[in-house]
C-alpha cells in the first residue's frame, strides 16, 4: 500500500512549494485534460521508484479560536490522523517560533514517523540552520530548500524507509472495484444492493479507521473484490453514525482497485467534489465505470439536464461507460458488472508490439502529427510499457513538441483499435532508435 505523507506547519513555511515539488512528476502524465479539476491539496508522487500520496494541509494555527482557522486546524488534524507519516516544516529564515513548539507538542504524541524539515535553508550552513530546532525533540532536523529542491530527496528517502511496497504482491487476477463518490450519493446503498444478491465469502481486512473494507464475493462464477469506502460499517453500529468523508481513504481505495465505480447523484448537479474525485481516479489511471444513481422517478426534463451537466463537467471521463441506476430499487445494478468486466479486461490488456506498431502507423497515416518548427515528428514503432492503465511507449524522433491534442488523438486511436472499453490509456514518447 502506498504510504500517505502529510505536510504540516505554520502558514508560509513552504508547504505548498514542497507539495508541488513532491507531486510534480505524476501530474505531467495527465496532460491538460479539458475540464479536469484538481484538488491541489492531494497528489501522487514517486521518488526513487517509491510511490506515495501527499497531503498539503492548509495550515496549522493551534492557538487560534477564530472560526476559519479552527476549521483549518480540524482538517489538518484529520490529515495527520489519516497519514502514515508526517513532515513538519519550519522556516530557517524565521527561526523557531512559539507556534512551532505547540505543533511539535502535538506531533510528538503521534505513534507514527514524524520528520522535521527546516526549509529555506539554501545557501546556509546546515549545522547553524538546524541547531535551534533540536529542542523540538523530533529527531535530527533536515535542512532543505523546497524551492531549490535541495535535501528533499534525502528527506523523502528517509520518510519512506519502512514503507517499501511489496513488489507486485497483489496478483491482479480478478476485478477489484472501489465504490467511490462524495457523501450521500448512495455508495453504501449500492454496496448493499450488490452484496444483497451475492454470496459473501469473506469479510476481512479490519484496519485503521482510514482503511476501506475489502469484500470478496462471486457472481456468475466470477470472483470479485469490492472495496467499500463508505458503507457496511455504517449499518452495524448505530452510534457510529455517519463516517467522516475522507479524501485519503478514497485515494487509497482507488490505488487498491483496478476498476473504480464512480457514483453520482442524479438529484443534484455535478459538484466540484465529484470532479475532484473523478480527477483522482483519472490521475491514478484507473479504469472506470460511472453509476448515475437515484435515477428512478425522474422526469425526462431532469434526465436530459443531468446528462448535459455531466457531459459538460466530466467530459474528461469520455472513456468510461455510464449507467443510470437506482441503488435503492436495485434497477440497473446488475448491468454494472458487464462494464466492470470490460473495464478490467481493458485495463489489463496485453498489446503485442507488432499490432501496436501497426496501429501507430494507421493512426499516423490518417492524421500526421503537426510540424514542430521545420521538422515533423517521426514515430517509428510502439511497445507496451505497462498495464492498468495500458501505457504505450512510442519511439521516434523530434517527439518533444507533439501537442496535447495529438497526444490525445493517439490515445483515442489506440483505445479504439484495440477495442479497450472503460480504461484510460497513456502514451509516452521515447527519443531515438
Ligand atoms: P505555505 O503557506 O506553507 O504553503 O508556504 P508556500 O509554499 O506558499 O511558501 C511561502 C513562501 O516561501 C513563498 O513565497 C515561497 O516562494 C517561499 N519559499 C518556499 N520554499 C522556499 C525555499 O526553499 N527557499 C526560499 N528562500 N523560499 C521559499
Ligand atoms: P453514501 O453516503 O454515498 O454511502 O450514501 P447512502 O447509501 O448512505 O445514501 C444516502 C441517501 O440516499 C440515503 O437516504 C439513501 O436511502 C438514498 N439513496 C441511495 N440510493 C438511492 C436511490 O437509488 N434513489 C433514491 N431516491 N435515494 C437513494
Amino acid at each position: 500500500m502506498k504510504p500517505t505523507i502529510a505536510l504540516v506547519g505554520r502558514p508560509n513555511v513552504g508547504k505548498s512549494t514542497l507539495f508541488n515539488r513532491l507531486t510534480k512528476s505524476r501530474d505531467a502524465l495527465v496532460a491538460d485534460m479539458p475540464g479536469l479539476t484538481r484538488d491541489r491539496h492531494y497528489g501522487h508522487g514517486k521518488i526513487g521508484g517509491k510511490p506515495y500520496l501527499c497531503v498539503d494541509t492548509g495550515g496549522f494555527e493551534p492557538v487560534a479560536d477564530d472560526g476559519i482557522l479552527h476549521e483549518m486546524a480540524r482538517q489538518t488534524l484529520q490529515a495527520i490522523d489519516e497519514a502514515d507519516a508526517v513532515i513538519f516544516i519550519v522556516d530557517a529564515r524565521v527561526g523557531l517560533t512559539p507556534q512551532d513548539k505547540l505543533i511539535a507538542n502535538r506531533l510528538r504524541q503521534l505513534d507514527r514517523p514524524v520528520r522535521l524539515a527546516v526549509n529555506k535553508a539554501e545557501g546556509m550552513s546546515a549545522s547553524v540552520v538546524t541547531a535551534e530546532f533540536f529542542e523540538l525533540a523530533l529527531g535530527e532536523p533536515w535542512p532543505i530548500s523546497a524551492s531549490h529542491g535541495e535535501g528533499v530527496r534525502g528527506l523523502l528517502d528517509d520518510v519512506l524507509t519502512g514503507f517499501e511496497v511489496e513488489p507486485e504482491e497483489q496478483v491482479q487476477d480478478h476485478p477489484k472495484f472501489a465504490i467511490i463518490g462524495r457523501p450521500n450519493v448512495g455508495k453504501s446503498t449500492l454496496v448493499n444492493a450488490i452484496l444483497g444478491e451475492e454470496r459473501v465469502i469473506a469479510f476481512d481486512q479490519p484496519g485503521t479507521t482510514r482503511d476501506s473494507i475489502h469484500i470478496d464475493f462471486e457472481r456468475n462464477e466470477q470472483a470479485y473484490t469490492i472495496i467499500d469506502t463508505a458503507g457496511v460499517r455504517k449499518r452495524g453500529k448505530v452510534n457510529e453514525a455517519i463516517e467522516k468523508f475522507s479524501v485519503v481513504k478514497t485515494m487509497q481505495a482507488i490505488e487498491d482497485a483496478n476498476v473504480v465505480v464512480l457514483v453520482l447523484d442524479a438529484r443534484q448537479d455535478v459538484a466540484e467534489q465529484d470532479a475532484h474525485i473523478a480527477g483522482f481516479a483519472l490521475e491514478a489511471g484507473r479504469a472506470m465505470v460511472v453509476a448515475v444513481n437515484k435515477w428512478e422517478g425522474l422526469d425526462e426534463y431532469r434526465r436530459d439536464q443531468v446528462k448535459r451537466d455531466i457531459a459538460r463537467k466530466l467530459g474528461f471521463l469520455d472513456f468510461a461507460r455510464f449507467h443510470f441506476i437506482s441503488a435503492l430499487e436495485g434497477q440497473g445494478v446488475g448491468d454494472l458488472f458487464a462494464s466492470i468486466n470490460a473495464a478490467y479486461k481493458a485495463a489489463m490488456a496485453k498489446l503485442p508490439t507488432p499490432r501496436l506498431t501497426r496501429a501507430l502507423q494507421l493512426a499516423v497515416e490518417k492524421q500526421q502529427p503537426p510540424r514542430v518548427g521545420l521538422v515533423r515528428p517521426k514515430m517509428k514503432y510502439a511497445h507496451q510499457g505497462g498495464m492498468n492503465p495500458p501505457v504505450v511507449v512510442i519511439h521516434g524522433t523530434a517527439l518533444e513538441g507533439v501537442p496535447d491534442s495529438y497526444w490525445r488523438y493517439l490515445e483515442h486511436s489506440f483505445l479504439k483499435m484495440f477495442k479497450l472499453q472503460g480504461t484510460p490509456l497513456r502514451v509516452q514518447f521515447k527519443k531515438g532508435d
